[in-house]
């Protein structure tokens, strides 16, 4: 799954030095650390496919952990769904852990550094706390509450356990430095009372370990060599270092973090409490919605995990931030789907034709090829008969040289069918046109083998016959924010850069084969673009989504712009 003939990324060298210095193997151990609280995206699928990717490479068992410490905005179904996504990626995970079992032990961790002078009770309000935390350039000042005596620590320490004190009357802080350079260790706090059930340990704590307090002692406990996250943890990496100092036994493996770059994609956010807006406020449907960055939200758009781990892998990783262009995410699902995804013909903003000189109530199967990319996937019939459906904007009345498709005395090439000239056409009082009147040429069907068969004409187009048409609701996609970085902007939110058009939904007519198509079945409408087939599709009622176009239009829009 990971592409054994590229170079190594940076994170992949500082395993290979590891290795080379004498670290076992065996050791290797890797862990995607989510928390519960929203859906993943895809930046997650960035670390998910490093992390994953790793074990693969290295042979080396690879945990799901969950970073469950804050019950105000954890929840079961995000551990489902969070489950669900890694699964459908392609990886598989040795253990499924969770922060919260840990709860015990950092307890009894937390005691050994309140008994080794490493930690006191602060009893505080949060403000006054901030007022002391100093600036970069200016030590902070010491809590009245640091000196506190052992005895009288572990007490309140056990009260605040027990459920003795309101939210926000203590907490515990590392003893560290008020006056350290890294604001991060200014005496940060472990404990936090919160007097709040949690979505597995329920109200067995109302007291709950801050995430410095709990990653690398879940690291050190799960024995993880390499603890990989993203860059704003950097500067929290000596404090993992310290509380590692404070526990790790010689014999017992000392896990390691190290910093990749955060993912960010082009017309959207990477940001579970961002896109919890978008869900909260109903700009989208759900968290799901195919317009959404999410993992889930991609699926259901159509894309497939190939063509998630074909992008996470050409963007690698990187030490430093930017933005990729959501065309290149587009550019992949498109090269994925043009290797598998069936052709069909439908027609989503349709005309009709009638061909005057084809007999009335005639039907004829047309033989079409279902991929012409892969021979394997074999041929079927269409229906072709008097009268068709054709995309109206395929018709102009009058055009100039240069439109290939439909105009008054003009011909073209029905796909896989006759050639057919517009004699005619005929409109409504606003002017619409209705109706085209044409004639065909009997002997130029596709594959005939006739001379008028072989005749060459500028254009092709797609088409549905009528009577055998199947109607369906088309969900058309476009981007989501229009502004490429929505997030970008110090003074102006991203809710502003909503793109009020990023859905249009309109009733198309589809080639009947799509009769049996089920929820997340993919198709290549041709000349338009990879359809899936929505979850909200019923018997009754087929509902598609639109993955992706063919080609790039917003490319070509930016291009005239310039
Ligand atoms: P968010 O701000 O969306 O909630 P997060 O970092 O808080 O993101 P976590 O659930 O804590 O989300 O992330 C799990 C793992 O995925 C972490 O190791 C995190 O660093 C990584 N990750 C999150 N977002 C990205 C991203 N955009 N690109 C790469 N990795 C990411
Ligand atoms: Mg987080």
């Amino acid at each position: 799954m990971s592409n054994p003939v590229r170079s190594l990324n940076f994170i992949e060298h500082i395993v290979e030095e590891d290795l080379a210095k004498g670290m076992p193997g065996k050791q290797l151990r890797f862990r995607f650390p989510p928390e519960p609280n929203g859906y993943l995206h895809i930046g997650h699928a960035s670390s998910i496919c490093l992390n994953f990717g790793l074990g693969l490479r290295y042979n080396a068992p690879v945990n799901l952990r969950f970073d469950d410490t804050n019950p105000i905005k954890e929840e079961q179904e995000f551990v489902d769904a969070i489950k669900k996504d890694v699964e459908w990626l392609g990886y598989t995970w040795e253990t499924e852990c969770y922060a919260s079992d840990y709860f015990q032990q950092l307890y009894d961790w937390a005691l050994f550094l309140i008994k080794s002078g490493k930690a006191y009770v602060d009893s505080q309000t949060s403000e006054e706390m901030a007022r002391q935390k100093g600036t970069p350039t200016e030590a902070g000042t010491e809590s009245p509450y640091r000196n506190r005596s052992i005895e009288e620590n572990l007490t309140l320490f056990e009260g605040m356990k027990n459920g003795d004190f309101e939210e926000g009357t203590h907490v515990l802080r590392a003893k560290i430095d008020m006056a350290s350079s890294n604001m991060l260790m200014r005496d940060p706090i472990m404990y936090r009372i919160l007097h709040k059930a949690h979505h597995r340990t329920n109200t067995d704590w109302c007291i709950y370990p801050m995430y410095d307090w709990t990653h690398g002692e879940s690291d050190y406990i799960e024995q993880v060599s390499h603890s990989l996250c993203t860059l704003e943890f950097a500067p929290h990496r000596e404090l993992y270092d310290w509380f590692l100092d404070q526990l790790v036994d010689s014999d017992r493996l000392r896990p390691k973090q190290r910093e990749f770059a955060r993912r960010n994609l082009s017309h959207t956010v990477v940001s579970k409490r961002k896109l919890l807006k978008l869900v909260e406020d109903g700009v989208v449907s759900g968290w799901d919605d195919p317009r959404m960055p999410t993992i889930s939200g991609l699926r259901r758009r159509g894309y497939t995990p190939e063509s998630i781990r074909n992008f996470a892998d050409t963007i690698g990783i990187a030490k430093r931030e930017n933005i990729v262009d959501v065309s290149l995410l587009e550019f992949h699902i498109r090269e994925h789907l043009n290797k598998i995804a069936p052709r069909v013909m439908a027609v989503l903003r349709p005309v009709k034709i009638v061909i005057t000189n084809y007999p009335e109530g005639e039907e004829e199967w047309l033989e079409t090829e279902n991929n012409p990319e892969d021979p394997e996937a074999g041929v079927r019939k269409v229906p072709f008969s008097r009268e068709l459906y054709i995309e109206s904007d395929d018709f102009r009345e009058e055009a100039n040289r240069r439109f290939f498709r439909l105009k008054l005395g003009g011909e073209v090439r029905l796909k896989s069918a006759y050639i057919i000239k517009a004699e005619h056409c005929i409109k409504d009082d606003k002017g619409e046109v209705t109706e085209i009147h044409c004639t065909y040429d009997p002997k130029s069907r596709s594959g005939s083998g006739t001379e008028e068969s072989m005749r060459k004409v500028k254009g092709t187009l797609h088409w549905v016959s009528v009577s055998h048409a199947l109607p369906a609701e088309i969900r058309l996609y476009d981007r989501l924010f229009t502004d490429e970085n929505p997030d970008g902007y110090k003074d102006r939110d991203f809710m502003e850069f909503l793109n009020r058009d990023s859905l249009e939904i309109v009733t198309g007519q589809l080639e009947p084969s799509l009769v049996s198509a089920e929820p997340g079945d993919r198709f290549q409408f041709q000349r338009l673009g990879y359809f899936c087939v929505d979850a909200d599709s019923s018997s009754e009622k087929l509902v598609l989504n639109r993955t992706v176009t063919l080609r790039d239009t917003w490319a070509k829009i930016e291009q005239k712009k310039e």
